[in-house]
C-alpha cells in the first residue's frame, strides 16, 4: 500500500511529538560536544511546522515537504536549520505533484534529501554528523527497493508488508549509524573544534535524523 498525503502529514505530526519528547535528550547530547542547542533548535522548528500544518493539508506531498523545509530553514538556526531545510526541500522536489508515495518514490525522495545534506554540509560518512545516520538509511532502502523489483513478476501480488519492512530496515540502519558515531572524532561542525575530545559521545544530529526516520517507520508501519 502506498503512503498517502495524509500519511505524510501524520509523519510530520509524529516528528513534532518525538522531537518535543527528545528535546532534553538532544540538548544533553549537544551539550557534550557542541553548544547545547540542538534539542531546542529542532523542537522550535517543528513547533513552527505544526502551526503551518493547517495550510499544508490540502497540498500535494512535494508542496508539503517544501513548506516543511522552508519553515525549518527560517526557524531552526544553527547548522541543523539549513541542513534539515535542504533535506525536506530536496525531498519535495522529487515528490512534486504526488498524492501518494510507493517504496520507490520514497527511496528517490530520501536519496535526494540526503544528497542535498551532503552537498550543503560537505560531510562524508565517518565525519560524525547526521550523514552517518542518513546514508545507511538510504542504502538499506535502496537494497529493499531493488530486492522488490527483482522479486516482483507481473503475476505476483504486491506484498503488503514490503514497504513497512523496508522502512523498518532503513530506520534500523539509521540507528546503527547513529550509534557508530560515538567513538568517532568529529571532522565537521562545531564538535570538530573539540578534536579528539569529541570521541566517546553520540552525535546529536545523527540522533535527530534517526528519530525522524524511526518516526516514518512507525507511522507508516502497516504500509
Ligand atoms: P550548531 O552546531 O550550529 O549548534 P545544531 O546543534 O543544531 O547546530 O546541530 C548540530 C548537528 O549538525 C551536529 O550534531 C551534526 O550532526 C550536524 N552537522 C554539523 N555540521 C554538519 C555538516 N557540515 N554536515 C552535516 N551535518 C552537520
Ligand atoms: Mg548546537
Amino acid at each position: 500500500m502506498p503512503v498517502t498525503r495524509d500519511d505524510v502529514l501524520e509523519w510530520i505530526k509524529t516528528c513534532v511529538k518525538v522531537l518535543a519528547e527528545n528535546r532534553d535528550y538532544l540538548i544533553q547530547l549537544d551539550a557534550a560536544i557542541g553548544d547545547a542547542d540542538h534539542g531546542a533548535n529542532m523542537d522550535r522548528g517543528f513547533q513552527a511546522v505544526l502551526k503551518k500544518l493547517p495550510e499544508m493539508s490540502d497540498k500535494d506531498i512535494g508542496a508539503i515537504f517544501k513548506a516543511v523545509g522552508m519553515t525549518l530553514l527560517s526557524t531552526v538556526g544553527g547548522a541543523g536549520g539549513p541542513l534539515y531545510g535542504t533535506f525536506f526541500i530536496q525531498a519535495g522536489t522529487k515528490t512534486s505533484g504526488m498524492m501518494e508515495l510507493t517504496l520507490d518514490d520514497w527511496c528517490n525522495a530520501l536519496d535526494a534529501a540526503v544528497n542535498g545534506v551532503i552537498m550543503r554540509g560537505k560531510a562524508e560518512l565517518g565525519d560524525k554528523t547526521m550523514v552517518d545516520a542518513l546514508v545507511p538509511a538510504v542504502k538499506a532502502l535502496k537494497e529493499c527497493s531493488r530486492e522488490l523489483q527483482a522479486a516482483l513478476v507481473p503475476e505476483t501480488p504486491h506484498d503488503l508488508g514490503t514497504m513497512g519492512r523496508a522502512l523498518r530496515l532503513s530506520a534500523d540502519a539509521a540507528k546503527q549509524g547513529m550509534e557508530a558515531t560515538t567513538p568517532l572524532v568529529a571532522r565537521k561542525g562545531r564538535a570538530s573544534y573539540l578534536g579528539e575530545r569529541s570521541a566517546g559521545h553520540q552525535d546529536p544530529g545523527a540522533t535527530s535524523s534517526y528519530l525522524l526516520l524511526n518516526a516514518a517507520a512507525e507511522t507508516w508501519a502497516d504500509r
